[in-house]
């Protein structure tokens, strides 16, 4: 097609192996779908991503693994005069790098506190030791109730 006209899109699947940008979160297997719509004003992008990370119990402090979901929309601006604020703008080159936008959605989604499993024992208050592994001799003067 030589002219696409306004209100075309195009779905996109996108499948990244592992994303790291910064240290604070890594994120492997990432799938997500991308609708890219064309609107008069440039690419607006509607995305819908998965990701598994590893994050840490706040409870007993073990890493363990679970899965984000973020959606979001943002406009790539075609450069002109009426754009001149937007905070993207479609590539010269014609490629988007989505990985900077799903890391940074997928941190927004990323829990601030995490149990491992909703009955977390946690840890020993007096010995620091983990308690879904292990017991050890303060256990039994903790109140029941
Ligand atoms: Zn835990
Ligand atoms: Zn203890």
């Amino acid at each position: 097609m030589i002219h696409e006209s306004i209100g075309n899109y195009r779905d996109l699947d996108f499948n990244f192996e592992e994303i790291e940008l910064e240290s604070d979160l890594r994120l492997s297997n990432v799938l997500g779908k991308v609708r890219i719509n064309r609107t008069p004003q440039g690419l607006l992008l509607d995305a819908n991503f998965a990701a598994n990370v590893v994050g840490q119990c706040v409870r007993c402090l073990e890493d363990f693994p679970q899965q984000l979901t973020t959606e979001f929309q943002e406009l790539y601006a075609y450069r002109s005069r009426h754009t001149k604020d937007a905070e993207f703008f479609v590539p010269e080159d014609g490629f988007i790098d989505l990985s900077p936008l799903v890391y940074e959605n997928m941190l927004l989604a990323f829990p601030i506190k995490t149990l491992c499993r909703p009955d977390c024992k946690g840890l020993c208050t007096e010995c620091g030791i983990n308690l879904n592994n292990a017991t050890c001799e303060h256990v039994d003067s903790r109140v029941a109730y």
